[in-house]
């Protein structure tokens, strides 16, 4: 059913996911804010959470590029530059959200069985002992081992 739907939506005009090609008449955009009141979307939802942040930036980066083509009058490269940061910003938070979400549940599970784990092995140290001696790679350094160890 999805090309029926992305048939209609080319033929009434609307525009597309720059990564999936389905139309907006049916598929959620995922919106940028680039200014205090303007976003672009050049992504889907479901291609937003999909992919990760560097192709993100790529596609919303692709987009701005062809709207500085077609109406090169409204852009300063000072301009640019400052719609560029804000992108690549607000993808990075908007990802790091979602993500955050999505693993949520997961994290305290693991936060619960690492604290057992922990207590088991050293009973002697203390948490803040533990925490100091986690991987500095590892983005949140309340979760000492990296997760695999509990799979
Ligand atoms: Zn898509």
């Amino acid at each position: 059913m999805r090309w029926i739907k992305n048939f209609i939506g080319r033929f009434q005009g609307y525009s597309g996911c720059a990564k999936c090609k389905d139309t907006w008449n049916w598929k959620k955009s995922k919106d940028i804010q680039y200014t205090k009141n303007e976003s672009m979307f050049a992504l889907c939802e479901e291609c937003f959470n999909k992919l990760d942040v560097s192709e993100i930036i790529y596609w919303y980066e692709d987009l701005l590029n062809s709207h500085v083509r077609s109406t090169p009058i409204d852009y300063t490269p000072e301009r640019i530059k400052k719609i560029r940061q804000t992108l690549k910003d607000n993808i990075t938070k908007e990802k790091k959200a979602s993500s955050q979400f999505l693993t949520s549940k997961k994290n305290i599970i693991h936060a619960n069985r690492l604290r057992e784990a922990n207590a088991s092995l050293h009973p002697n140290s203390n948490p803040s002992d533990l925490n100091s001696r986690g991987n500095p790679t590892d983005s949140n350094p309340s979760f000492p081992l990296r997760e695999s160890r509990l799979a």
